[in-house]
């Protein structure tokens, strides 16, 4: 009999009940450590106490209203963005894939706009993910995404991550190249620089927009505020979501002047994109991450996590076969299949999640102190050694 929760999840046989900083604790009050924050979600840890205040705090004053009327906070938080980015302007939503469509529409809508409507195709890239609305999934492809779910979208091009295939496919029909700077479900997988700034120049010599989805690796993740900081590339149009809300579902689709000149009044909407509850925690969630010294936090707690995760590679070679990432955008190559790692993580109370390309994913709370990372990589150690004594 199916579960009244559709079962489109293999779901672990786990449920927390209350989370402190990168702990979660279950009904029996069993204590796990948190490396995936939901996905890249919790970027302070859970039931921050910052969070906490500016949720309950807007709790008590108005939760929703409509985009009918001006939100004084959305207002803030989309000019604390254009102060921190590239964009001059943004579309709030409520997830990832709703900031892909808005950014889908917004790159068809520029070029017709601009008298183009024949451009409307967009590259995107082997090892993508962009989300899983009709959109979305036909950005994305694959079988495991699109199956059963045709006829897709049409006018999307996909290419393998690099530049030949990317100048081959480039032409009178192409609206824009959408690419992920560090590919989170495809396995962390980090874009060169170089390959980035090579995707700009196509685009510029092609008018083509750049859209790049920062959805996993922005909001401090690497260390930067937006990954693509670190390629002095900037795009045309970013979307943002997971860190963004820090646990409250909160996205955006930000944009240059000249890439949203086609969105006007009545061309989109969202009943609940950027209300008054999600931009008070929007502007929480942005005020700790830029304040001084955060960034710099990250990045040391990435240079701790990365050197300790070496040497977790150098000692079980038959688990681990290599780290890779940026800031605390991790992984670890699993030479046995990545459930098999995650599962054996599981029973030693540490979380992680699993990639594409067999990998498993370390994404902690950005917070993330240098012994709870050591607490973090003693699991991983005991988890992997685990594995090993079992394969005897
Ligand atoms: C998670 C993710 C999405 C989809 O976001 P949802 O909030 O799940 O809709 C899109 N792109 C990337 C890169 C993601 O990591």
């Amino acid at each position: 009999m199916i579960t009244p929760v559709l079962p489109t999840y293999a779901r672990a046989p786990l449920s927390f009940v209350k989370g402190e900083g990168p702990w979660l604790e279950t009904e029996t009050g069993e204590r796990y450590l948190d490396l995936g924050a939901g996905i890249a979600v919790n970027i302070l840890g859970h039931a921050a106490p910052v969070l906490v205040r500016a949720l309950e705090e807007q709790a008590r004053r108005v939760w929703h209203t409509s985009n009918l009327y001006r939100i004084p906070n959305q207002e803030e938080l989309a000019a604390g963005l254009v102060e921190h980015t590239f964009a001059d302007t943004m579309f709030f939503t409520n997830s990832g894939t709703e900031a892909i469509e808005c950014a889908i529409k917004m790159a068809r809508k520029f070029q017709s706009h601009a008298g183009h409507p024949e451009r409307f195709r967009i590259v995107t890239f082997q090892g993508c993910f962009h989300g899983r609305s009709t959109g979305a999934i036909a950005a994305t492809q694959g079988e495991k995404m699109v199956g059963g779910f045709g006829p897709l979208m049409p006018g999307f091009d996909q290419v393998p991550l690099d530049l030949d295939a990317v100048r081959a496919v480039v032409g009178p029909e192409t609206a824009a190249i959408m690419i992920e700077p560090i590919q989170g479900e495809g396995g962390i997988r980090v874009v060169e620089a170089s390959f980035l700034k090579a995707l700009r120049e196509i685009c510029d010599e092609n008018g083509a927009l750049l859209i790049l989805d920062e959805i996993q690796c922005g909001m401090g993740r690497t260390g930067r505020l937006f990954a693509h900081e670190w390629s002095g590339v900037t795009p045309d149009i970013m979307t943002v979501a997971k860190g963004i809300g820090g646990g409250f579902p909160l996205g955006a689709c930000l944009a240059t002047e000249h890439a949203a000149s086609g969105m006007t009044a009545g061309t989109h909407g969202s009943t609940y994109g950027g209300n008054p509850l999600g931009c008070a925690i929007g502007l929480a969630v942005l005020g700790e991450v830029t304040a001084p010294g955060f960034m710099d936090g990250v990045s040391r707690a990435s240079g701790h996590m990365r050197q300790r995760l070496e040497g977790l590679v150098a000692s079980h070679p038959t688990i681990f076969s290599e780290v890779r990432g940026q800031g605390l955008m991790l992984a670890l190559k699993c030479v046995p299949a990545n459930g098999e790692v995650v599962k054996a993580g599981y029973a030693e109370h540490v979380i992680t999640v699993p990639g594409g390309d067999n990998v498993v994913r370390l994404l902690p709370p950005l917070n993330i102190t240098e012994a709870e990372i050591d607490a973090g990589i003693a699991r991983l150690d005991a988890a992997a050694t685990a594995m090993e004594a079992a394969a005897q």
